[in-house]
C-alpha cells in the first residue's frame, strides 16, 4: 500500500512551487506575448514550466514516478518555439534555479506515461497507480488574469487517492471578488478517507499549517447557488438554468474557470458544481477532474456524473464511462440528479 503521507507531502510541495511559477508568468503576460509574438504564449510557457517543476519535485521526493499529464515536450523541442523554451526555463528557475533547457524538457516528459497504461491490467486484476496533472487548468481564466488552478492527483484502483489543488488567485475570504487575483491564493490537499485541508497557495517555504475544512450540508429551503464554467462551450449554461428553476429559490450562478469550482463548493462558498455536456462526443479528461473530485468528496460532497455514476479514472486519459459532472452535498445532489432526469437532460 502506498505511503499516503509521503505522497501528499510531495504533492503539496510540488503544487505550491508550480503555483509560484504560474503566478510569475501571469504577472508577465504582456511581456511574454511581446517576446514570443504569440497571444497564447503565456499559457504555453506557464504550462510547460509548471509541469516540469511538478515532475521534478515529485521525482526528487519519491523517486521514479508514472505520470499522465496534459503536456508533452514536442512543441518546445521545435526550433520555431525557441523563445518559448527560453521563457519556460526562466519561469521554472523561480523555484528551480539550476533548471536548463535539457533538464526542463526531460522533466516535462516524465508526464508522457503511456495514456493507455491508465487502463485496467487484466492479468493482475488491479490497474496501475499513476499521477495525473493539469499544470494550468482554466487557460482562458489564466489569460484573462482571473481564476485558474494547478491540479495534481494520484490515482489508485481507478479513483483519486491523493490530491493537491493550487488556486493561486482564489482568496480564502468568501467576500473577495472571484474575478480579482488574490495575492496569496488557496491550496487544498486531501488523502482519501482523511479529509481535506486548506493552506495559503504562496507557501513556497512549505511551512504553513494546513487547516481541516468540511462543508455544511445544504437545507432544502435555502436558495441554491450553482458554480459552473465561464465558457458556455464547456458546460451547457441553459441546462443549468433549467435545473436551478426546478430546485426552487436560486442565486445567480457563480461562473469561474478551472477546478477552482470544486474548491469553491468544497469550502461551502457555493452549493453545487454542475458541468452539463454541450456535445455528445466530448469525453471529460481525467486531469480536469481528478484533484478537484477528491477535494470535494473529502469535504463531504457527492461527486458523480449526470447519471449519478461514480467517476471512473481507470480508462486512460478520458472519463470514458461518464457524462458531465454533478458535485453537491448529498441531499442536494440527489435533488439535482432527479431534476436532470425529470428534464430529460441525462442523455
Ligand atoms: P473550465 O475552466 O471548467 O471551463 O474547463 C476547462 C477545461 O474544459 C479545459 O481544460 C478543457 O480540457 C475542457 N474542455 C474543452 N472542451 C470541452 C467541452 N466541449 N466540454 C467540456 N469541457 C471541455
Ligand atoms: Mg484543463
Amino acid at each position: 500500500m502506498a505511503d499516503y503521507a509521503r505522497l501528499v507531502d510531495a504533492a503539496r510541495h510540488a503544487v505550491a512551487d508550480a503555483s509560484a511559477v504560474t503566478r510569475q508568468v501571469q504577472r508577465e503576460l504582456d511581456t511574454l506575448r511581446a517576446i514570443t509574438k504569440d497571444d497564447r504564449s503565456p499559457v504555453t510557457i506557464g504550462d510547460f514550466a509548471a509541469q516540469a517543476v511538478i515532475a521534478r519535485a515529485l521525482t526528487q521526493r519519491l523517486g521514479p514516478i508514472r505520470m499522465v499529464a496534459e503536456e508533452t515536450s514536442d512543441v518546445l523541442r521545435d526550433d520555431a518555439h525557441a523563445a518559448h523554451l527560453d521563457a519556460a526555463v526562466a519561469a521554472a528557475q523561480e523555484v528551480w534555479p539550476e533548471a536548463s533547457a535539457d533538464s526542463l524538457l526531460a522533466a516535462i516528459d516524465t508526464g508522457r506515461a503511456d495514456r493507455s497504461s491508465a487502463r485496467p491490467v487484466t492479468h493482475s486484476g488491479a490497474p496501475p497507480s499513476f499521477w495525473t496533472l493539469d499544470p494550468i487548468d482554466g487557460t482562458k481564466g489564466f489569460i484573462r488574469g482571473h481564476q485558474y488552478s494547478v491540479c495534481l492527483a494520484f490515482i489508485e484502483n481507478g479513483t483519486p487517492a491523493v490530491a493537491a489543488l493550487g488556486c493561486p488567485n482564489l482568496s480564502r475570504d468568501f467576500n473577495a471578488p472571484l474575478d480579482r487575483a488574490d495575492a496569496q491564493g488557496s491550496l487544498y490537499i486531501a488523502v482519501r478517507g482523511d479529509g481535506v485541508f486548506e493552506l495559503p497557495c504562496d507557501d513556497t517555504a512549505h511551512t504553513a499549517h494546513p487547516v481541516h475544512i468540511q462543508r455544511l450540508d445544504h437545507r432544502d429551503t435555502d436558495a441554491v447557488s450553482i458554480c459552473e464554467s465561464v465558457e458556455s462551450g464547456h458546460s451547457d449554461q441553459s441546462a443549468t438554468a433549467l435545473i436551478m428553476q426546478r430546485l426552487g429559490p436560486a442565486r445567480d450562478p457563480v461562473r469561474i474557470d478551472s477546478q477552482c469550482k470544486y474548491a469553491v463548493v468544497a469550502r461551502g462558498q457555493a452549493d453545487a458544481y454542475l458541468r452539463m455536456p454541450t456535445r455528445k462526443s466530448y469525453v471529460e479528461r481525467i486531469w480536469d477532474h481528478a484533484a478537484g473530485a477528491l477535494i470535494a468528496a473529502e469535504a463531504g460532497c457527492a461527486v458523480t456524473d449526470i447519471h449519478s455514476r461514480q467517476l471512473d479514472f481507470s480508462h486512460g486519459a478520458g472519463l470514458e464511462k461518464n457524462r458531465g459532472i454533478v458535485v453537491a452535498p448529498p441531499r442536494l445532489h440527489g435533488r439535482i440528479i432527479a431534476a436532470i432526469a425529470e428534464l430529460g437532460l441525462a442523455v
